[in-house]
């Protein structure tokens, strides 16, 4: 669909004028090899140089552009010569303005008596008008007015021995030789409002007015999220052209007995979504289809039901979690639920394979649950498992569905191949991370989306509290307080999975500290860097209520259901995104009991306190998560490394849900053009 790209733009920079090896390196630095990475090297910032301040009226605090002389300079060292400050007195004819560099004293190279400089910076004192470390750029005599000086001028991220002007002059050259060039990647007339691409690589590097700006970006956004959405319609189209589903509906053999024991009816929510599920196992096509539910909402029991159609149509099931602890937690669940079934139920994790169920260990190691294989047939089984499914031998051949619980901790291509690894089986994804719609069709859009909006009835309330640490011992008080009515409680503790070497005594210490404020309660430690059986055993312990109070990290973020716990005390919450804790509240007020959160935070700024608010205010999900996304950007609301995200430059997931709803509906509209086309 994309026009073939341009040949030129896939030149070498080393064909630009002044580009020799050591400026290839240097721009090889910042990741820029050809001409095409260059022309979308997007701007840090931008100064308008037509206007600079009067250096009068330069206001503190307040960042700003002046232009001046360099007038005096010089060199202090002082502590004997450990230290020095070199200082730039420059003046515009309105006032001057004392520039200040602390422990660089290489920077007196870079300048000269009467140069003529543009100076970038916020001023912190105008008695004598001082900034310190700001941004200059020299002007050189001589120098292309046109490129540098008179006009709106780019500012770059640049690399050690690059100035800013050289990359500046290569960009302005490498708009001159591929402007006209670069040709548009869309067929027709895409997008009649907004500049041609040639145009508006021009503005975002050299704009004439500040308004092209945000043209040129919207322009090259546009091209980013059109691309995204493509691959992910166009994936979604092969899968429906190549891909026979097989039939999961089920004849309710299995879920009859399973919701008459389950012990709770299933709420409308839940039953709304399994007929949408049953829909799509029954269909043509194989499911992709997201979960979505908040912490809480019964995403589990759904879960349960959506295998069960599955193995009654005799087909095998896998179950994905994110981490070894609830992974066995799914494990201990189901197989409760399904082994009285007659289901086989397995759990692999990294340390550890089991089979139960009611068939005999034996046969099960010749059949490993495959129906019809073998004289006996054994029934399909339920494989529970880590990430270490996908590299396990598993035999998936006769999977039918594969369910992914969590999924914001698996990236998109985890997602990928593990269902390529089995015949196109259906594809349940889970996730409890309510994510705003931009980016929900960013990285699920090639997937349907079910939505459970309610809690099943009969929760006691969570209330949540942020606190500072001097009122920790009141907190204590109250801790103990509950221990006293038999309730359990999570502490949480950041620091816990530190690397550094301290970090053990750290915790350790952490673990007494919390011993002497509970005694005479148990406390148990939870952490990622404990062994699979430690961790195991620990969660047992706190099940059965042999250990009341749990010292944990973040670890314990995702899934883990103990309803008797209704404390959640976070300390160090500053430390820790929005949707972050508001899954961590959701392990409590998940009994009839009324929950408590207490978010002990050393909140030194109004915003940083204004921030934990939000969870004061609000157990919405959703709101919280658009919270977090605007605060934090989307890389922290989904768990950075693995979230997924594609790499963007000019996009912005946070702010440009109209984009990625337009570049939607234009893959859409070309993908069936195109198809349209292939008919004829
Ligand atoms: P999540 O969606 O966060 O995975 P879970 O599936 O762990 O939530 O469910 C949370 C708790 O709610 C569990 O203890 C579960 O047994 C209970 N639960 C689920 N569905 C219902 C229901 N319909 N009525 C009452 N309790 C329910
Ligand atoms: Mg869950």
């Amino acid at each position: 669909m994309t026009v073939s790209p341009q040949p030129i733009l896939a030149t070498p920079l080393t064909e630009l004028r002044g580009v020799g090896s050591e400026r290839a390196a240097q721009l090889a630095r910042l990741k820029l090899f050809t001409l095409a990475d260059l022309l979308w090297h997007r701007p840090r910032r931008y100064e308008d140089r037509r206007h600079t301040r009067d250096i009068a009226q330069l206001a503190v605090g307040e960042a700003a552009t002046v232009r001046g002389k360099v007038v005096a300079l010089g060199l202090k060292r002082f502590r004997r010569g450990a230290k020095s400050v070199f200082e730039l007195i420059l003046d515009d004819g309105t006032a001057r303005l004392h520039c200040r560099w602390w422990n660089l004293p290489f920077m007196q190279n870079y300048f000269r008596q009467a140069d003529d400089v543009f100076v970038y910076g916020k001023p912190h004192s105008l008695k004598p008008r001082t900034i310190d470390h700001p941004e200059t750029e020299v002007v050189e005599s001589g120098e292309d007015s046109s490129i540098h000086i008179n006009r709106i001028a780019p500012i770059y991220r640049l690399t050690e021995g690059l100035p800013q002007r050289w990359l500046r002059g290569f960009l302005w050259q490498a708009l001159a030789q591929c402007e006209d060039q670069v040709g548009e990647p869309w067929p027709g007339d895409l997008l009649p409002d907004l500049p041609a691409r040639g145009a508006a690589l021009r503005q975002i590097h050299f704009p004439n007015e500040l308004h092209q700006i945000e043209q040129a970006r919207t322009r090259l956004a546009l091209d980013e999220f059109i691309e995204l959405q493509l691959a992910m319609q166009r994936r979604r189209q092969n899968l429906q052209a190549h891909a026979k589903a097989f039939p999961c509906r089920g004849d309710n053999r299995l879920i009859k007995p399973f919701l008459a024991r389950l012990g709770f009816p299933l709420t409308g929510a839940q039953t709304r979504v399994l007929r949408e599920l049953r829909h799509d196992l029954g269909g043509e096509f194989p499911m992709r289809r997201l979960l979505q539910g908040d912490v809480g909402s019964g995403k589990t029991a759904v879960a349960a039901c959506s295998a069960l159609m599955a193995l009654e149509s005799g087909f095998a099931v896998a179950l994905m979690a994110p981490t070894a602890i609830l992974a066995e937690q799914h494990y201990q669940n189901f197989n409760a639920w399904l082994a009285p079934l007659g289901v086989p139920v397995e759990l692999h994790t990294g340390h550890r394979k089991t089979r139960k169920g009611r068939q005999a260990e034996a046969e099960m190691e010749i059949q490993p649950g495959l129906p019809g294989a073998g004289k006996t047939p054994s029934p399909p089984s339920l494989v529970i498992g880590t990430h270490a499914l996908i590299e396990s031998g598993v035999d998936l051949e006769k999977l039918g569905l594969v369910i992914i619980d969590e999924q914001h901790k698996f990236g998109v291509a985890q997602r990928e191949q593990l269902v390529r690894k089995g015949r196109y089986p259906h594809l349940l994804v889970m996730t409890a991370t309510p994510i705003p719609r931009t980016l929900g069709l960013t990285l699920y859009g090639d997937l349907d989306i079910s939505v459970i909006d309610a809690l099943p009835p009969g929760r006691g309330t969570v209330k949540t509290f942020v606190r500072t640490p001097e009122k920790l011992p009141k907190v204590w008080e109250f801790l103990r307080q509950k221990l006293s009515e038999g309730r359990q409680a999570y502490v949480v503790y950041p620091r816990v999975e530190d690397s550094a070497a301290g970090s053990v005594k750290a915790v350790t210490r952490e673990l007494e500290r919390l011993g002497a404020q509970v005694a005479p309660y148990r406390v148990g430690l939870l952490h990622g860097r404990l062994r699979a059986e430690a961790k195991e055993a620990v969660m047992i312990a706190f099940r059965r209520c042999e250990i009341h109070v749990l010292l944990a990290t973040s670890i314990i973020e995702v899934g883990v259901d103990v309803p008797n716990a209704t404390i959640l005390l976070v300390e160090n919450a500053e430390q820790f995104g929005l949707a972050q804790l508001h899954q961590l509240r959701g392990r409590i007020g998940r009994g009839g009991h009324d929950s408590f959160c207490i978010l002990v935070a050393d909140v030194k700024t109004p915003e940083a306190r204004q921030r934990l608010r939000v969870l004061e205010e609000t157990n919405d999900g959703f709101r919280i998560a658009e919270a977090d996304l605007e605060l934090r950007g989307p890389g922290d609301l989904l768990g950075q490394d693995q979230s997924g995200l594609p790499a963007l430059r000019f996009g912005n997931l946070a702010e440009d849900g109209k984009l990625v709803e337009r570049a939607r509906a234009l893959a859409r509209q070309m993908l069936s053009s195109s198809r349209g086309q292939a008919a004829k």
